[in-house]
């Protein structure tokens, strides 16, 4: 890895953080605050929340296996996504290389802050190939994405690649990991001491059953967090959102249990799903979705549309023509999927 202040854009590099009111108290207990301009009527609410967010820190660092200092936390993964941009990548001249097809956010936030989006294919079974990703690298690549879980495709991508891809590349690589707790393979949070040019993105969104709280993490060394808590707002996790992570995290073992039957159902389902007139396809996933090859994906996406059930149409997606996601419900719901595309009859949608 290079120095990480080659990495960084030098404007970030210089920046002097907004200090808030409650950056600047830390300390011994006190009863009375009059630091803030806040109003002293209406507690709870009326303080602002803690802006690194420690309780919330302190519960989740033993559980995934890191230090509270190697944790960011964020409005969704998605804002840990754009802060890599805004910390990383000059706009109009720095890049960055992702796998294709994947998760939509990264071109999207690329887009937005200005930089260049290289995507390289993965292959007809998605599967990565390090060295065509690394080719496509050059001296104004910052940053390399990868997803594994993959979304859309729903496989684990080959850890050697990986490895490669961590070992050979100069700059950073993020590695979104939002759907591991469905896979049996060992995290990429867990290599943060070997890898020191990592970023593990992980979210409460999926496993974690809270999509609506908007917290997203991210992992990496000590000198990068600190990068992330000087750009990022400084009250970004609201009170209710971390009142709400340290009650899941009290409840964690909720979130293994849901993870062992959805499993469970993942597989039921799967094969349900390739005994269908319809299927061309099923993929294998290492997620709680999968995805699957179908006779005219648009029209029968049309169809269930009509009768109320929705899944993700993918077929415009490169690698996944007539490809339908189908995320994994509750038995119920993936029964009535089940029967409504046993009693599809595509030539009457004509
Ligand atoms: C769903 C998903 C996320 C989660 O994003 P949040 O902003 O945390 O809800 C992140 N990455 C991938 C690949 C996803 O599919």
């Amino acid at each position: 890895m290079k120095p990480l202040q080659q990495l960084v854009r030098p404007n970030i590099w210089a920046l002097k953080p907004y200090s808030s009111a409650r950056d600047e108290y830390r300390g011994a207990a006190a009863s009375v605050f009059l630091d803030a301009n806040e109003n002293p009527y209406n507690a709870p609410f009326n303080r602002y929340p803690d802006p690194l967010q420690a309780d919330v820190k302190e519960m989740l660092a033993p559980i995934k296996d890191v230090r509270p200092e190697q944790i960011f936390l964020g409005n969704g993964s998605d804002e840990a996504i754009d802060l890599v941009f805004r910390i990383f990548c000059e706009p109009g001249t720095d890049n960055v290389v992702a796998i294709a097809p994947t998760y939509g956010m990264y071109k999207v936030c690329a887009d937005i802050n200005h930089v260049d989006y290289r995507s390289v294919l993965l292959d007809e079974d998605f599967r990565l190939d390090a060295e065509k990703l690394l080719a496509a690298a050059d001296a104004h690549t910052k940053v390399i994405f990868l997803c594994t879980p993959n979304n859309p495709t729903g496989n684990d991508l080959e850890r050697d690649e990986i490895i490669k891809v961590i070992e050979r590349f100069q700059g950073i690589v993020v590695i979104d990991e939002a759907y591991s707790d469905f896979s049996a393979r060992k995290p990429f949070r867990k290599e943060l001491a070997a890898y020191p040019n990592i970023i593990v993105l992980n979210t409460f969104s999926k496993a974690w059953g809270c999509a609506a709280i908007r917290l997203g993490m991210a992992f990496a060394s000590e000198e990068i967090i600190a990068l992330f808590n000087k750009v990022k707002y400084p009250y970004n996790i609201n009170r209710l959102t971390q009142q709400q992570a340290v009650d899941m995290l009290k409840k964690r073992f909720d979130v293994d249990k849901w993870v062992r039957t959805l499993l469970r159902e993942r597989e039921q389902v799967m094969s349900a799903f390739a005994e269908l007139e319809i299927c061309e396809r099923v993929y294998p996933t290492d997620a709680n979705f999968f995805l699957a090859r179908v006779r005219g994906a648009d029209a029968i996406y049309d169809y269930l549309v009509k009768n109320g059930i929705i899944v993700r149409n993918r077929s415009k997606v490169e690698l996944c023509g007539d490809c339908l996601r189908v995320t994994i419900g509750t038995a119920q719901e993936d029964n009535s999927l089940l029967a409504a595309l046993r009693s599809y009859r595509g030539e009457v949608q004509k």
